[in-house]
């Protein structure tokens, strides 16, 4: 899963580009949800939130990391549900 950093200028921008709706305003700026955001996988080629992003706040969260496999996994289950 990817995180969003304290950089965030809360522009709103990641959120509506998120395929899994697992970007959302926080208290102080804004989250992803590790357990909905596969980085993509299954949609895209790219993370969309870490292309739009201004200021380049979005990087890999190193508590979550995950292999491809267990990313389409995810994928599988969220689009299942
Ligand atoms: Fe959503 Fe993709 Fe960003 Fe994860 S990488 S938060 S799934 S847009
Ligand atoms: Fe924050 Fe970047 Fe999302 Fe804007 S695009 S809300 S700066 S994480």
């Amino acid at each position: 899963a990817l995180m969003i950093t304290d950089e965030c200028i809360n522009c709103d921008v990641c959120e509506p580009e998120c395929p899994n709706d697992a970007i959302s305003p926080g208290e102080e700026i804004y989250i992803i949800n590790p357990n909905l955001c596969t980085e993509c996988v299954g949609h895209f080629d790219e993370p969309q939130c870490q292309q739009v992003c201004p200021v380049d706040c979005i990087p890999l969260d190193p508590a979550r990391k995950e292999t491809q496999q267990q990313l389409l996994e995810k994928y599988r289950i969220i689009t299942a549900a």
